[in-house]
């Protein structure tokens, strides 16, 4: 916790070229690009960094496929490009994964038109993943014996790529590198609204851990909030060319369906793709398109009824999936962006999933409307330019603010790791080498673990029961990932509560452990508010908990 007292307090002190409201990917690839490039920079959410939307996605990296459906090209070549430019600067963790699409008897274009699509595709992808593939359904059936074919014509098979790691951790790793390079950043502190004073934003922030107020002072400020950035530009009186409408979607987490590590994808009884996606030794399945009112949303007894059924229908496994299989669930609404004349009759089925910047000159304002984790970078280095213009000088405009460290750091790792027998050490359990986990979570801050791996090889032991997770990897946590709340090393610096059943959490010895570890003499109180806080997600929304011996 020293670092994020630490930061309020240069909350408080200190003046910014830049605030930025929201630690979710577009708040955090903007603060990791701004202070990369040499601005002074605040960050703050409310709840923890991607605390909300940024925890809830598909997990996916991709050139946005099904947008070729719509003819929106140039959307397809612009997430091609990102998509491709992520898998090159964080080859770890971005990673390569075929789709395998299953069409079946009736659908709107038969496998072959599909097919040629994905070629298309490919080549707007500069032809930089494994080539498509058409496949008869016997094929399908040999290669995932778990998908019904009864009533397929074929299917195909393309590449796009996938976080290995979760979502919420990928956008902690910018916030980690914006406090590398300088930026100061906390979790749970709420932005109340700001005033324009003279030259500066004056932003009233609330500490949410202990009540107290303060303000943060700053030349710009930039509203990544998220689904709440129309919220926000009300308290602070911005008018906008765009406003956000929202979508929800949800996932369920099941054990694992099957162990080719490939996305299976087919299309749901309301026409729209749906994904059966590897999530290390645990299958997540989703996801849904509701259009909401607003943002807070959660999964009801529906939306898992309809994936459910929608998922029962297109594998054959020993046994359907039922309610009882869920581990755990994700629910987040899309913000997508919509121009604020436009009203919200729309299809928003339809909408785009860009993202658009809105800023206004006269106040030093930007916002941030829709996205995806998906195009990061380019926001990151679009909101650079945008304070460029707003008068803030860069002292390292050209910096590259983001990807993995140099090959020869990573076989510097790699070669202290075969010297020690590291890969030796992995437990039956997990699905990869520990080398390949710490240099993909850790990359040079891994080097330590090393030595305390050497120093006691108990270090290298799995810590919670059912997960992946190492004994060394909870000191660096505690130090060095502003852990507030036992939540956020649960569910997002660690995929531990979206892996393993809520109830078998509580019993787990592993979590006291890792309690100790992280809260020290704190531990059970913060252990006992994590159960009093968090709902068994297994569960819809509004149903009891059920006990589990
Ligand atoms: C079901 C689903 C599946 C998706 N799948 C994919 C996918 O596979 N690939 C992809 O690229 N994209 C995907 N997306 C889209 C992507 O997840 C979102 O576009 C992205 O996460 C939005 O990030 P954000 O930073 O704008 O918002 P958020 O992550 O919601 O961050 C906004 C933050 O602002 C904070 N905040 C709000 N108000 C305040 C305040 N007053 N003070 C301080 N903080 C505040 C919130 O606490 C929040 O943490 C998916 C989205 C959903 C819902």
């Amino acid at each position: 916790m020293k670092l994020r007292n630490r930061n309020i307090e240069k909350l408080h002190t200190d003046e910014f070229d830049a605030l930025i409201i929201g630690g979710g990917i577009n708040g955090a690839a903007t603060a990791a690009a701004l202070a990369g490039k040499g601005a002074k920079v605040a960050l703050i959410d409310r709840g923890d960094f991607a605390g909300s939307t940024s925890m809830h996605s598909s997990n996916l990296v991709w050139g946005g496929i099904k947008y070729m459906e719509s003819k929106d090209f140039a959307l397809v070549r612009k997430l091609c490009k990102s998509r491709n430019h992520l898998i090159k600067s964080y080859p770890s963790t971005v990673q390569e994964i075929r789709f395998l699409t299953t069409i079946t008897k009736g659908f709107r274009h038969s496998p072959r038109y599909l097919w040629a699509g994905t070629w298309l595709y490919w080549l707007m992808g500069n032809g930089f993943t494994k080539l498509p593939r058409l496949l008869s359904p016997k094929k399908i059936k040999q290669e995932e014996p778990i998908i019904d074919i009864n009533g397929s014509v074929g299917g195909f098979e393309y590449s796009d790529a996938y976080l290995h790691d979760n979502d919420a951790r990928f956008v902690f790793n910018f916030v980690r590198h914006a406090l590398n390079y300088g930026a100061v950043a906390a979790n749970y502190v709420e932005s109340l609204g700001a005033e324009r004073e003279g030259e500066y934003w004056l932003t009233q922030a609330r500490n949410v851990m202990d009540g107290s107020t303060f303000s943060i002072r700053s030349k710009v400020l930039i509203n990544a909030a998220g689904p709440w950035v129309d919220q926000h530009n009300a308290l602070t009186g911005q008018k906008t060319t765009h406003q956000h409408m929202y979508s929800k979607g949800i996932h369920l987490i099941v054990p694992q369906l099957t162990s080719t590590k490939r996305v299976l994808a087919f299309f749901a009884d309301d026409g729209r793709l749906f994904f059966v996606i590897p999530m290390g030794n645990r299958t997540c399945i989703g996801t849904t398109d509701t259009h909401m009112e607003h943002p807070e949303v959660d999964v009801t007894a529906e939306d898992t009824a309809f994936v459910l059924e929608n998922i029962n229908k297109r594998l054959t496994l020993e046994k359907p999936l039922t309610q009882d299989d869920i581990i755990s669930t994700r629910c987040g609404v899309r913000p997508l962006a919509i121009k604020a004349d436009q009203g919200s009759d729309r299809d928003f089925l339809q909408l785009s999933r860009k993202h658009v910047i809105d800023t206004n000159p006269d106040s030093a304002h930007i916002s941030i409307f829709g996205g995806k984790l998906t195009d990061c970078l380019n926001v990151g280095d679009e909101i650079a330019d945008e304070v460029v213009r707003l008068g803030v000088h860069l002292t390292d405009i050209d910096y590259r603010w983001y990807g993995e460290p140099p090959e020869p750091v990573k076989q510097q790792f790699m070669d202290q790791a075969r010297r020690m027998n590291l890969d030796a050490m992995t437990a039956p359990t997990s699905t990869e080498p520990l080398s390949s986990r710490l240099w993909r979570r850790y990359a040079e801050q891994a080097m330590p673990m090393l030595e305390k791996i050497r120093q006691d090889p108990a270090e290298a032991d799995i810590l919670i029961e059912g997960t992946e997770y190492i004994r060394c990897e909870l000191e660096h946590a505690r130090d060095h990932e502003m852990i507030t709340q036992l939540e956020d090393f649960l569910r997002r610096r660690a995929k531990v509560s979206l892996v393993v059943h809520h109830e078998q959490l509580r019993h787990s010895k592993g979590l006291k452990e890792a309690c100790r570890v992280l809260f020290g003499d704190d531990a059970e109180t913060y252990f006992d508010t994590y159960f009093a806080e968090n709902r068994d997600t297994s569960r819809p929304y509004s149903s009891p908990p059920v006990e589990i011996d």
